[in-house]
């Protein structure tokens, strides 16, 4: 079969492990540090904080920005759930609002329609990698706290720099699913220094002192605990593995992008079929290659993830929608026709940084025989 994604590993990932496994300190220290300092470097974000999650750094965005019962915080409905999970774990409440379909991502538009006045904050998701006109929604929102979800979008341009490299807060996964992993992992990264300082603390226990730097400077003093956090610590193997993939990240992207080139020239010819691409003012990571299926196209999506996997491809259907889901379902109704077309039509094709041409071949080809061309 050929997998929708698969991680690029090689000896440096391992050996930057093993290391970490013979100094005897796996736990949050040194690694963790340095892999801070690098991503927030490569972002161009001032401070980088590790976290267990992409989903435990937005819970501690969220906490940062002050959200809780009462507060209504805007979220597109079309994400990973983890997107509006956060928002729960706060007290707060998710307002679902639509997306652009040809992006997936929200826009100032979509979020006016889902405004109250109890709304305080939105999380903007850089869908599958492909930036979100976060300027346009700032302009536009400014009194709101704009949380980016940036889980998808490592090594994904906005205007020519970086995504997330201008945002109070972005959070970033560093899950197989991305391009750039340590198996679990996330990061939080923000310009603000006191948000930082109180992150670092809050995702270990908000202890005072963090225990690698008691353990390095000898000291016995015992910790105070200044208010209730978490643990949502990165370990020093997840980060020596980190580094060695933030190295690798140009390459996985240049590779992404000229296999999704590749795709869009070869899917041409599929009468009505919408492939992702980048939007005029970014450029995205191709983190997932989606393609939208016509209405007339001569199979229903289940027939043909099924025909796909019958041909040695894996697809997956297209990304989710949490206000369909159980969890969700009860808080509507919801009027979000972008967001219920795109979750009901698109589907996830295979792209990894080690696809070769010939596998692309085999899933264009299939695709092809599906729309019987
Ligand atoms: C993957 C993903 C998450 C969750 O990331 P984890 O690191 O697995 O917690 C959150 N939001 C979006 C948009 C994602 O794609």
């Amino acid at each position: 079969m050929i997998p929708v994604m698969r991680p690029w590993f090689g000896p440096q990932e391992q050996a930057a492990a093993g290391e970490v496994i013979a100094s005897g300190w796996v736990a949050q220290g040194p690694k963790v540090a340095e892999f801070e300092r690098a991503f927030a470097e490569h972002v161009g974000a001032a401070h980088g904080v590790a976290a267990s999650s992409c989903t435990t750094a937005l819970h501690l965005a969220l906490v940062l920005g002050g959200l809780g019962p009462g507060d209504e915080v805007i979220v597109p409905s079309l994400s990973f759930i983890a997107t509006a999970n956060v928002v729960r774990y706060v007290g707060a409440t998710p307002v679902f609002a639509d997306i652009d379909p040809a992006t997936g991502n929200l826009t100032a538009k979509t979020v006016e329609a889902a405004r109250s006045p109890r709304t305080r904050a939105v999380i903007v998701v850089h869908q599958g990698g492909v930036p979100a006109d976060v300027d346009e929604i700032r302009a536009a929102h400014g009194e709101l706290l704009l949380v980016e979800d940036a889980a998808c979008a490592a090594g994904s341009t906005y205007k020519g720099r970086p995504v997330g490299a201008d945002a109070p807060m972005a959070a970033w996964s560093f899950h197989p699913r991305k391009l750039l992993t340590t198996g679990e992992g996330g990061m939080l990264t923000t310009g603000n220094a006191e948000w930082a300082a109180r992150a670092r603390r809050l995702r270990e226990h908000a202890m005072s002192v963090s225990a690698a730097d008691r353990h390095s400077s000898g000291s016995s003093a015992p910790e105070e605990y200044t208010e209730v956090g978490f643990n949502y610590r990165m370990t020093d193997m997840q980060a020596a593995v980190g580094l060695v993939q933030l190295g690798k990240l140009p390459a996985m992207v240049e590779r992404r992008r000229a296999l999704a080139a590749r795709y869009q020239e070869m899917l041409a010819g599929v009468p009505g079929l919408v492939t992702v691409r980048d939007p005029g003012y970014g450029e995205g990571n191709y983190q997932s290659f989606w393609v939208a299926l016509p209405e007339d196209f001569p199979m229903s999506r289940g027939d043909l993830l099924t025909f796909l996997a019958g041909r040695g491809v894996s697809a997956r259907r297209g990304i989710m929608a949490a206000h369909l889901e159980p969890a969700y379902a009860s808080d509507g109704p919801y009027d979000l026709p972008a967001t219920e077309w795109l979750t009901a039509n698109s589907l996830i094709l295979p792209l990894f940084h080690q696809m070769t041409e010939e596998e692309q071949d085999t899933v264009v080809a299939a695709l092809h025989a599906a729309a019987g061309l």
